[in-house]
């Protein structure tokens, strides 16, 4: 998220703005800017040309005071131990804004799975999990889907984890498939959850949501789950954009053809029902909502400038650098942070755990009702939060995440 530099340092720089506000213990300060336990291992696997390649990586278990410690497994060619500890740092403070009873953690390895064939990933897999198989359980660490992971990779975590413990433990990891004890909502939840949030947005700052602008970057999982269910309530999404173009129609795209579309050509560009566009149109559109989708650091301080949205739900983890952010509240722009605005995923996670455990599986309504309450929930105690700090709203949900992880340290006292 540092324009330049370390993640973790810019994480650290958000924290300790939200400690100085909340006059955070100095103890209690140090102890939530030290990560718990950073693993890292080697990972030899017989490549399918008979090579021995050794992969290494990580598992960072940021803080497991509210409970065990919960968060992703990223493949990427540029995973370090800098960012994997600061996406734990930022899991940690997301449970805590989202109020679910779980601790923040990431995982990585260093690979470029886009190389590598299915045997050769399922190969990586299991030998990352034999190698951390120690420090993950249901009541410990319990990983989940994120960059270039997916529901198959988790159903392996599950399998070798089950192996090696001799039953089959389904609450070992979520963003399961369905079939082997994954929740139903959970495909949908980020993008339910930056739809609640963005609805919420709309009537507290007297908007009306039903006929409202959107503008979208990103076009996967959350990017078009977030457009579908916002246009549900009758916005219009008027533009979306994603890695290859983009496409715009100010009476509205239509989602249904725009789907198919993106289907057919795994991309949103050259739709026929809009006109192309690109990032840099996207984001200095006139519109109400924008949501930017994809990726980290999509709204810096060459663009943000031009942001003429009057809400900014980011979806995304990390889309705003922190100087485009400042200059957008600067400018009366509401930016809703990703550790609220997209925390709809891990909320649902935590309902996969609560099925896998109970052996009882919720109808889609439950999963789905149970979001919108803990969403709203969560809205709120981050606005109010705000109004009474007088902070932007990335500011307050660090104080929501830190007093609540630095009560229950306090309450739970120092073992030495
Ligand atoms: P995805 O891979 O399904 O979709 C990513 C989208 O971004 C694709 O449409 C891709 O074309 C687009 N994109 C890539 N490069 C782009 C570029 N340069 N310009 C414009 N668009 C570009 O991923 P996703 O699951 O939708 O995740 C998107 C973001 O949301 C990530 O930051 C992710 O960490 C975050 N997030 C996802 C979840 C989840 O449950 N899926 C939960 C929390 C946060």
């Amino acid at each position: 998220m540092a324009e330049h530099g370390s993640i973790f340092e810019a994480m650290l720089q958000e924290f300790d703005g939200a400690a100085r506000l909340l006059k955070l213990e100095p103890g209690i300060w140090k102890i939530l800017t030290h990560p718990k336990r950073q693993i890292i291992v080697s990972c030899p696997v017989q490549m399918d040309n008979g090579d021995i390649e050794v992969f290494t990586g990580y598992r960072v278990q940021y803080n497991i005071t509210l409970g065990p410690a919960k968060g992703g497994i990223r493949y990427h060619p540029d995973v370090s131990l800098d960012e994997v500890t600061a996406l734990a740092a930022w899991m940690t403070w997301k449970c805590a804004v989202a109020h679910i009873p779980f601790g923040g953690a990431k995982g990585g390895i260093v690979c470029d799975p886009t190389r590598m064939s299915k045997r050769e990933l399922e190969a990586l897999t299991r030998r990352y999990v034999a190698e951390i198989i120690d420090a993950i359980g249901p009541e410990k660490d319990v990983p989940a889907p994120d960059v270039n992971t997916n529901d198959q990779i988790m159903a392996w975590v599950m399998d070798t984890y089950s192996m090696h413990v001799g039953h089959t433990s389904t609450a070992v990891v979520t963003g399961k498939p369905l079939e082997l004890g994954g929740s139903l909502g959970r495909r949908e939840a980020t993008g339910r959850g930056v739809m609640i949030v963005t609805r919420e947005a709309a009537r507290h700052l007297g908007f009306d949501i039903k006929g409202a602008a959107i503008a979208i970057q990103g076009f996967g999982n959350v990017g078009s789950v977030s457009a579908d269910l916002l246009a549900r309530l009758g916005a219009k999404i008027v533009a979306v954009t994603d890695w290859k173009g983009g496409t715009y129609n100010a009476q509205g795209l239509d989602l249904g053809r725009l789907l198919d579309h993106a289907r057919e050509h795994a991309t949103v560009d050259g739709f026929p029902g809009g006109e192309p566009l690109t990032n840099e149109q996207l984001f200095a559109l006139e519109v109400d909502v924008l949501i930017p989708a994809a990726l980290e650091n999509q709204i810096t301080m060459d663009n943000a400038p031009a942001v003429r949205a009057k809400v900014v739900t980011e979806g995304a983890n990390g889309p705003t650098t922190p100087d485009a952010h400042k200059l957008l509240h600067e400018r009366g722009i509401f930016v809703i942070p990703d550790i609220l605005a997209n925390s709809g995923g891990v909320t649902t996670s935590y309902f996969e755990w609560v099925q896998d455990r109970y052996g009882y599986f919720w109808e889609e309504d439950e999963v789905n009702t149970r979001l919108e309450k803990k969403m709203c929930e969560a809205f709120d105690d981050v606005l109010q939060t705000s109004l009474k700090y007088k902070v932007d709203l990335r500011t307050s949900a660090y104080i929501v995440a830190i007093s609540r992880v630095g009560t229950v340290t306090k309450m739970r006292g120092m073992y030495a």
